[in-house]
Formats: structure tokens, C-alpha cells, sequence
């Protein structure tokens, strides 16, 4: 009897475990095919001025449509891709697709507006993407100006200096640069000055408790202080409420994203219209 509880509760483990990592595993699989099947798109979500409530520009979010398991959010995807580097090839697309879509707009003569784009640290382990960005936006004939590249503060901040020289080159190419989630990792204030950043994302956590939260309106007051001395433009991220809005707008935070705004469509007039309605 006691034999045959333990056979159980070993299948019941080994059953787990087999599904834990086949999850992983074929999570990993399906990222490889996930871009030639055109599961994956990409949806802008819009920011506004605080100061005149105008458009300033959108923030390209990557989606995936998993034909087995629907959406997939890339909270969950990215790391996997990161840890598989299949982060490159769906770096670069995204980078692609969103000078395409650009491109497309421009052709149309419809207005311009700067789209930032999300790059993964790890992308810096491939070798060709510095010039992949620089090849595909002349290929496109965009204007460099009007993209920023948003890297995210990690844990391996210590390498940030690394890549000083590219992103030195980037910006001398005209390219703007952004730190993203700003205070939510091994900040950061005494680097902040020292890498070639044009604007910073205030992480949504500090956002989210505004304005009930002294403390954190401290922070950000502190943040956005700083980051002007330093000339450079701050983006309050995670935006919900009117009173958030509100709070930035008096503490001359530059500009904001979030649900209030919008939540991000695949077509940029869409989410203009859906940011002018709220
Ligand atoms: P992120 O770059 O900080 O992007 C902002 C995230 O916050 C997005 O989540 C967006 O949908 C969400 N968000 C925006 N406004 C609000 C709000 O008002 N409330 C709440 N609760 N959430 C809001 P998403 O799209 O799930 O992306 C999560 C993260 O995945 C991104 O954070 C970014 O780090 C990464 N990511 C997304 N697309 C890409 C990509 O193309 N490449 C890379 N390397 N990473 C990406
Ligand atoms: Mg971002
Ligand atoms: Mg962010
Ligand atoms: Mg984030």
C-alpha cells in the first residue's frame, strides 16, 4: 500500500516536472517559428505632452498570438527568448516591422510621430544589430530622429558601460535613447549622468501610487529634478487616472503614457483617435 501511495506520488512529480519543463521547452520551440507564421505583431501605445495634452509619440509593444495557447504576454515571452537568443531575430523584426509601418505612413503622407522601441540588453550579444538599426532605417528612408531606442536597467548594469561606444554611435547617427522602468531595478542615479540617455521612464510602480503616496511622490519629485539638470526629458509610464495626470502635469513631468491615454492598437490612427477621446 505504501509502496504503491509512493509510485503515485511519484508519477504525480515526475508528471509536474515533466510538464514544467515541457512547457518551457516548447515555449522556447514555438518562438522559432512564431515570426515566419505571423504570430507575432506589433500594437503602439500612444504618450502625450503633459504640458498642452499634444501627441509626442508611441511606444511599439510586441504581441504574440500562440495558435495553441492564444495570447502570450511578452512579460512571459521575452525572457524566454532572451534565455534562447531568440531575442535576436525577433529583435531585429521588431525593429524592422516598425520602420516598415513608418515607412508605410510616410509614404501615405500622413504625419510622423517618433516610435520608441523596446531592445533587450541581450541584443547587444549580437554582433550585427548596431548596424542592422543603422542599414534598416536607411533601407526605409526614415529619419532617424523620430526613432528611441528604450533599454531597460537590469541587474547587469555594471555592463551598461559596455555599451557606451554603440550607443555613442547611435546617437551620433541621430537615434534618442531611453532608460526604461527607471528606479525599478539597481538604480541608477549615479550612472544616469554618465550614459548618453535623452529621456527616462518613470517605472508605472512609482506612478501607481500617486498622489496618495508622499513618499513615492518624493521619489519622483527627486527623479524628475535630476533628470532635468541633466537635460533630459521624463516620461511618467502606467498613467491610469486623471489625478496622476494631474499630479505630473504640476510637478512638470514632460510627458505620459498609460491606460488613461490609451492601451496601444496595431494602427497608429486608431490609437490617436482612442488618445484624443479619453
Ligand atoms: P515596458 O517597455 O515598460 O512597456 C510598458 C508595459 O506596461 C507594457 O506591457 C504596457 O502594455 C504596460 N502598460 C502601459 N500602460 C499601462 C497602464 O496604465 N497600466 C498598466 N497596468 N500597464 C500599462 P507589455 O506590452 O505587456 O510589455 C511588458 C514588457 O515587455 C515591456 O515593458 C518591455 O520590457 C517588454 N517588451 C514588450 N515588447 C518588447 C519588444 O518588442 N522587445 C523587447 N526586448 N521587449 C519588449
Ligand atoms: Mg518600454
Ligand atoms: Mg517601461
Ligand atoms: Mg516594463
Amino acid at each position: 500500500k505504501a509502496k504503491e501511495t509512493a509510485g503515485t506520488a511519484l508519477y504525480f512529480y515526475n508528471k509536474a516536472l515533466a510538464d514544467a519543463s515541457l512547457n518551457e521547452v516548447k515555449l522556447r520551440q514555438d518562438l522559432h517559428h512564431a515570426l515566419d507564421s505571423k504570430e507575432m505583431h506589433l500594437i503602439f501605445q500612444p504618450q502625450l505632452f503633459l504640458t498642452n495634452g499634444r501627441l509626442c509619440g508611441f511606444e511599439a509593444l510586441l504581441r504574440w498570438e500562440h495558435p495553441k495557447h492564444g495570447y502570450i504576454s511578452p512579460g512571459r515571452f521575452i525572457p524566454a527568448a532572451e534565455n534562447s537568443s531568440m531575442i535576436h531575430p525577433i529583435g531585429r523584426w521588431v525593429f524592422k516591422e516598425t520602420c516598415r509601418i513608418l515607412k508605410e505612413r510616410q509614404d501615405q503622407g500622413e504625419t510622423m510621430y517618433s516610435v520608441s522601441v523596446n531592445v533587450s540588453f541581450r541584443q547587444f550579444h549580437d554582433p550585427g544589430f548596431e548596424s542592422y538599426v543603422i542599414h534598416t532605417l536607411a533601407h526605409y528612408d526614415i529619419e532617424p530622429g523620430l526613432i528611441t531606442l528604450e533599454l531597460t536597467e537590469s541587474a547587469t548594469i555594471d555592463n551598461l558601460h559596455d555599451l557606451v561606444p554603440t550607443l555613442t554611435r547611435w546617437k551620433e547617427a541621430g537615434i534618442k535613447l531611453a532608460l526604461d522602468d527607471f528606479g525599478s531595478g539597481y538604480s541608477s542615479m549615479n550612472y544616469i549622468g554618465t550614459l548618453p540617455f535623452d529621456l527616462i521612464k518613470i517605472d508605472r510602480s512609482f506612478i501607481q501610487d500617486l498622489p496618495a503616496s508622499y513618499s513615492k511622490g518624493a521619489i519622483v519629485r527627486a527623479v524628475l529634478g535630476l533628470a532635468h539638470d541633466l537635460n533630459m526629458t521624463v516620461v511618467a509610464e502606467g498613467v491610469e487616472t486623471k489625478e496622476q495626470w494631474d499630479w505630473l502635469r504640476t510637478h512638470c513631468c514632460d510627458a505620459a503614457q498609460g491606460f488613461l491615454i490609451g492601451k496601444g492598437s496595431s494602427s497608429i490612427n486608431t490609437c490617436i483617435q482612442d488618445a484624443f477621446s479619453s
